[in-house]
Formats: structure tokens, C-alpha cells, sequence
């Protein structure tokens, strides 16, 4: 298929998310049950539930778009998550493994805050406000969940691996 317009582009950097959020619903229990620290356990939990959130905003947004719910593998995650894999099953101090997991899931989150950063921008220029509005509450998410990663490894995680 030809991409001729920026909406186009749009199209498919939603599936390109719709896959990757797919793969984090199925990839986040494991970080969670490879997490010692309680917080950070608690905190992979929690974004499990908002992620599956964010599969159906995306569902939303494709319907916004006139179009049929569509995933296109994403690569880059499926490399991302395959490191995190890679790391909880380290034979590792459970400090230093929790700090390990916390650096795989930033990488996550970054990514996912540059598309979402993306999709939100392009849907904007196209006139789509909705799904800028719908797919901006994700993005927050997104840094909110990066921002707290950043405060577990700076308040326990990082000093109890030193
Ligand atoms: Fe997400
Ligand atoms: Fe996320």
C-alpha cells in the first residue's frame, strides 16, 4: 500500500502501537513476578491495568478513524521486551536485578512516550482532536509511569544493589 498523506502515516503508527501494547499486556507479568521490591512489583501491576487501557484507546481511535482495529508487529518492542525477558532470568542479587528490570521498562516507556509523542502531533495537524485528546491521556500515563520508575530507582532500588 502507497502512504500518500500524514493521516496515512497516522494509520500506521497506530498499528504499530496496537501491537505494542498488546505485547507489554502480555509481557508485564513477568516483570512483575521477576520484581523483589514491593513498590516496584506493586507499580509493574498497576501499569498491566492502565496498559490494557491503552489497547482500547487505541481500539477507540482507529474507530475514530473510520477504520477496523489493526496490529503490525512491532518490532521494536518485541527487541525490548525480549531484554527484559533476558533480564529476569539473570541469575542476579535481587537488588540489582530489580534496578536491571526498572532500566528495561524506561526503554519501554520511552519508546512508547516518542510514538505516542508522534500519533498525538499528526493527529492534531490532520484535524483529528479526539484522538489527540484520547491518546494524550496515555501519553501522561506513559511519563507519569516513567517519572515514577525514576523515583523507585532513586529512593531504594539503586542505593540497595550499590
Ligand atoms: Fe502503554
Ligand atoms: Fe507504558
Amino acid at each position: 500500500m502507497t502512504l500518500t498523506t500524514l493521516k496515512d502515516a497516522l494509520h500506521e503508527e497506530l498499528k504499530d502501537l496496537y501491537s505494542a501494547e498488546q505485547q507489554l499486556v502480555a509481557a508485564l507479568p513477568v516483570l512483575a513476578a521477576s520484581a523483589t521490591d514491593p513498590a516496584l512489583k506493586a507499580g509493574f501491576e498497576e501499569h498491566l491495568a492502565q496498559t490494557e487501557t491503552h489497547v482500547k484507546r487505541l481500539e477507540q481511535a482507529f474507530q475514530l478513524m473510520g477504520q477496523e482495529a489493526e496490529a503490525h508487529t512491532c518490532q521494536a518492542m518485541k527487541g525490548l521486551i525480549k531484554e527484559g525477558n533476558e533480564i529476569a532470568g539473570e541469575q542476579a542479587e535481587s537488588t540489582v536485578l530489580d534496578a536491571m528490570l526498572i532500566a528495561a521498562a524506561q526503554k519501554v516507556e520511552h519508546y512508547e512516550i516518542a510514538s505516542y509523542g508522534t500519533v498525538c502531533t499528526w493527529a492534531e495537524m490532520v484535524g483529528l482532536d479526539e484522538i489527540k485528546e484520547l491518546l494524550g491521556q496515555t501519553l501522561e500515563e506513559e511519563k507519569a509511569t516513567d517519572e515514577k520508575l525514576t523515583s523507585l530507582a532513586e529512593a531504594s532500588v539503586n542505593a540497595n544493589a550499590e
